[in-house]
């Protein structure tokens, strides 16, 4: 078991890559915000599986927090992480400094229109251009082949799959399956700010969605059923339902029946924790 090395400068960074590069080693990337758990770790397995050299990125992204308090309370448990990383084939966590990242005079903003303005978009403005921004910049960092995203984020895989198209980006963006807890709760880090007994009412969200999922599959409506699911999630706790849609999965336009490829999507808070979720339909 080895703790990956930790590099924490783009420079560093470079004459790693570059190194693998001209041994004509494939790269993939796994960008995370650290406190990682099975689901993050599911994607370096992804990585380690299709390439040759695997790189995890922790950064907590103060561009794509709309709330100071919530980007303040962001678990942050680097050693824990680099810990977890040692029992994977993971050759490089890079760790930067928001200063590194973002230098004095950064002003150059990555910006969708359309897919972002909708869902997570439309509560949390400016959150999708500070991932978008951030993506770009660790793909041209790493310079990786593939990047391996959760379906967890499941429009934010959407964002950066339609980013990499637009600009041309030389990566593949692989998205993977959604890691759960045994009592069916997606993983998250978000989790640990969730006290006892929070964590025991948190499933409630899943079992709405799937209990939705299966009237629409068998003729319901999204408007219908949507009443319905918010008022059970709201029954068992949780104090706002932000939304709850059925969204085609390519463009993300709004749906009431799953006649296209379809995914329900929620997000909700729960004392004082947001989760989101979703589940293909
Ligand atoms: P985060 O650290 O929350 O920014 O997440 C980093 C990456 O891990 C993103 O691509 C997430 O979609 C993915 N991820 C987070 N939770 C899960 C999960 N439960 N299952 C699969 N992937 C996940």
């Amino acid at each position: 078991m080895r703790i990956p090395p930790i590099i924490r400068t783009k420079a560093d960074l470079r004459a790693v890559v570059k190194s693998w590069k001209q041994e004509g080693e494939t790269v993939g990337v796994v960008p995370t915000m650290g406190a990682l758990h099975q689901g993050h770790l599911s994607l370096a397995r992804a990585a380690e599986q299709a390439c040759d050299r695997v790189i995890v990125t922790i950064f907590v992204n103060p561009k794509q927090f709309n709330n100071p308090e919530d980007l303040e309370n962001y678990p942050r448990t680097e050693e824990d992480d680099a810990r977890k990383l040692a029992h994977h084939r993971v050759d490089a966590i890079y760790c930067p400094n928001p200063e590194e990242i973002y230098p004095d005079g950064f002003c150059t903003n990555v910006s969708l229109s359309g897919l972002t303005e909708v869902l997570c978009g439309a509560h949390r403005p400016g959150h999708f251009d500070g991932v978008a921004t951030v993506v770009t910049k660790l793909f041209t960092q790493t310079l990786a082949d593939q990047a391996f995203f959760g379906e967890k984020d499941f429009q934010q895989l959407q964002v950066v799959k339609r980013l990499v198209q637009d600009l041309d980006l030389p990566i593949e963006v692989v998205g993977c399956p959604t890691i759960r807890e045994e009592d069916g709760l997606a993983m998250s880090s978000r989790n640990l700010l969730l006290s006892d007994r929070a964590r025991i009412k948190a499933p409630a969200l899943i079992q709405a969605l799937e209990d939705m999922a299966e009237g629409l599959r068998n003729g319901g409506t999204a408007q219908e059923l949507g009443a319905e699911a918010e008022k059970k999630i709201l029954t068992a706790g949780f104090t706002e339902v932000e939304y709850l849609e059925l969204r085609a999965c390519d463009d993300l336009s709004l749906q009431d029946t799953p006649v296209r490829e379809s995914r329900l999507l929620v997000a909700a808070w729960l004392a004082g924790v947001r989760l989101i979720d979703n589940i293909s339909v």
